[in-house]
Order: structure tokens, then sequence, then C-alpha cells
């Protein structure tokens, strides 16, 4: 990728979602792989007026175009309520938002007052990093909460009235023991959230973790280990009436699903915000200064890269495969009715489907319980370490002169 301004989105955007990102966080987590930063006022200050100046950057470009989400991560976005409903505000009265807002929480900041705030700021599905319901991995890993509070916060956020309500946990953690795992998710369960989404811990170089471990490399927990575990979160999920909506996650049927990466086109607003538009994907500056002093003369953009239709392709199919489900249809509808799932990917796919790993049946791919596991393995192998080299590099430098995929 490599620095530069990039073409404003304009007609090339189709159904495009938008994320917002809050940077800040009360507690540092030193495994967290997320561009975050200890919440300073005044820095924040400068963040949020930045933010809004990004806006009305990008507005003009998105005018015309019904944005069909808005999901708002960190960072924690809850850490300034009162920003944060600023620049909801800003963001409905200058572009057209149809679908769903959704939010990452944390559980030390999301009291009732809060989850009213943000009902009535429109948000209508959110997400508890909940973690684990164990007090001693809590600590292991660094959280600035207990388990009650997780556990808490899960029950009070799904009786709220949100659409829907989603619960991290992370897996793989160190002395986490399948007992304990199966514990971590009845319990999380018993809360009545509507979706489960799995995490194993991957430990990154450039993380405080990985820093502090002496880490070259992103290392994939134990095979056996994470097949385990999902396993046995599939089993419990399923005892309980819900269908596996990705790799990682379980969401009773018929609720709408959480879910932060598989929009195809989005446009990312705030530091280290990605974009993705027909044409380029980019990202912003992770630096928060860096952020502000940008704005509002030019846009914040760090690094780009080109995307040509077949790049957009393997794009799109990645992460369809990661929601289990690639449908001829929804390729024809991006790419034109002239064009060809099978014939585009066919030959790639097929020894996926002789090996179990996929089934095509009805006009889709569909990826199989063995394919799940089997499938999200090889894609970790190439994501992690391209997100360790593009993360890593922009963790570092404000304006990296290039980084190599
Ligand atoms: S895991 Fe969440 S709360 Fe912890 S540092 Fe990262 S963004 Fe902040």
């Amino acid at each position: 990728m490599r620095p530069g301004e990039v073409p404003p989105p304009a007609g090339e955007l189709h159904r495009p979602g938008l994320y917002l990102h809050i940077p800040f966080c009360r507690n540092l987590c030193p495994f967290c792989p997320y561009n975050r930063i200890a919440y300073d006022d005044e820095l924040f200050a400068r963040f949020e007026r930045a933010a809004h100046e990004e806006i009305d950057l990008i507005a003009p470009h998105v005018d015309g175009c019904e944005v069909v989400s808005l999901y708002v991560g960190g960072g924690t976005p809850t850490v300034r309520t009162d920003g944060l409903a600023r620049l909801l505000d800003h963001l409905r009265s200058r572009l057209t938002i149809i679908g769903d807002t959704c939010i990452e929480l944390h559980p030390a900041n999301m009291d009732d007052a809060c989850l009213d705030h943000l009902r009535e700021a429109g948000v209508t599905q959110v997400s508890i990093g909940v973690q684990s319901a164990s007090d001693r991995l809590l600590q292991r890993i660094g959280r600035n909460h207990d388990a009650a509070t997780g556990l808490d916060a899960a029950r009070r956020a799904a009786r709220s009235g949100f659409d829907s309500v989603n619960a991290d946990l992370m897996f793989a953690l160190p002395s986490q023991t399948l007992e304990d795992w199966d514990c971590d998710v009845r319990e999380v369960l018993d809360c009545g959230v509507d979706q489960l989404s799995t995490y194993p811990l991957f430990s990154f170089p450039y993380s405080d973790l990985g820093k502090a471990e002496g880490l070259h490399r992103v290392p994939l927990p134990p095979a056996r280990r994470v097949r385990s575990m999902l396993d046995c979160a599939d089993r419990l999920a399923r005892e309980r009436g819900m269908e596996r909506c990705a790799v990682w996650s379980w969401a009773k049927p018929g609720k709408k699903k959480f879910s932060s990466v598989t929009r195809h086109h989005y446009i990312g607003i705030g530091p280290s915000a990605g974009s993705m538009t027909g044409s380029h994907f980019h990202v912003n500056t992770f630096d928060v200064e860096a952020y502000a002093d940008a704005l509002p003369d030019r846009r914040p953009v760090a690094l780009s890269l080109p995307v040509d239709r077949r790049l957009e392709m393997v794009y799109w199919l990645y992460w369809r495969l990661y929601e289990l489900r690639a449908a001829d249809r929804d390729f024809r509808a991006l790419f034109g009715e002239s064009a060809s799932l099978a014939g585009t990917f066919g030959a790639m796919l097929q020894p996926f489907c002789w090996a179990g790993w996929l089934k095509r049946d009805d006009g889709e791919y569909r990826v199989t319980h063995t394919g799940a596991f089997r499938i999200h393995r090889l894609q970790n192998d190439y994501s992690l370490d391209y997100i360790d080299r593009l993360w890593g590099r922009c963790r570092n430098e404000a304006w990296p002169r290039a980084v190599d995929l």
C-alpha cells in the first residue's frame, strides 16, 4: 500500500456501510491489537472536532447514496457518551443512513443511563465485550472489570430493547481449560443475548503483550485446542436453538446479525478507520494527533491500494466464506448479471468441495462444519500476517512511506 490522496468515493459505492472509530479507552488491555489510546480530555476534544470535519469532507461525495448501516467501534465508543451523541447526530444530519446502528460496548462503560442514551440516539444493535466469565482469566489478560460486571452488562443489554445483543468471548487464553470455556459459554448464553461471537487470543508482535513476549510473528493457537473449543461453543449454542452465522458466531434464528467487517463497500471515519470503495482500499492515519492536524485541510488517508475488479471479487469471496455462504445471486447483484460465481471461482473452489469443506447447492457455495474450521485456519494464515504488517507499521508511523502486503 502506498500513501496518497484517493479519489472521492463517487458513483462507485454499492450500498455502503459506515464505520466510525473512537480510539480511546480507560484501560489499555495488553493483548489488544486495535488502534487505541489512553483517554485524555484534551486529545478527545481534538479528535472529536476532527471527526466532525472528516464527516463534512466525505458527506458531499456520498450525497444521494443510501448508507445501509452505521457501525461504531474502537477503542471504547462510550468513553464519552456526550461526544458520541454529537457525532451520531452529525452523521445522521449529513448522510442518509437507512439501516442499523451498531455499537461496541465495554462492560465498565455502559451503565443503565448510557444504554438509555444509546437507544434514544437510534442505536439498534450492541455488542458487549464480556471476554470471559472467569475472574482469574480476566485478570490474566489484563481486563479492568470482573466477571460479574461483564455478565451483568450482557443481562442488562439483553433486557434493554435493542434489536440484537451480541456478546464477545475470547478463547485459547493462557491457562484456560476446556471446562473453563464450557462454563464461559453457558454463563453468557444464560444472560439471554441474541448472538455469541468467539475469538481466539492472537498475540500480535506489535501489541503490548507481543512486545513483552518478544514475538516476531503471530503464533496461531494450537489447531486441536481451537477446534475443541469451537466445537464446544457450537454444541452449546445449538442446544439453545442458535444457528451458526459465521465461522466464530452463532445467533438466534430471525435475529439480525451483528457484524463489523462483512459489508462489501464501506467508508471509515476516524483514526485507523479503513474504507473499501469500488476502486480503492485505504486506511486513515492511526495517530490521533496527526489525524487532528490533517483535518480539515485534507482527508487523513495514510495508505491506499487500488482495487481492480478481480481483487474486489476475491475480497467479496473472502468475507462470504467467513459468513459460511457465497450465493450466485449476491455475486451477480454486485458485479453484474453476466458475472458468474462458479465461472470465476469454480476451479479454485472445486478442491475444497472434494475435501468436504464446501458444498455447492442451490446456486450457492456453503461452508460445512469441517470447512468452517479449516477454511478459517487458512484465512488466518493470510490475514494475521497482513494485519500484523499493516497495523504494526501504522501504529509506529503516522504517515508510512509504503507497506508491502
Ligand atoms: S480490548 Fe477493547 S477495552 Fe481493551 S484496549 Fe482494546 S479496545 Fe480498549
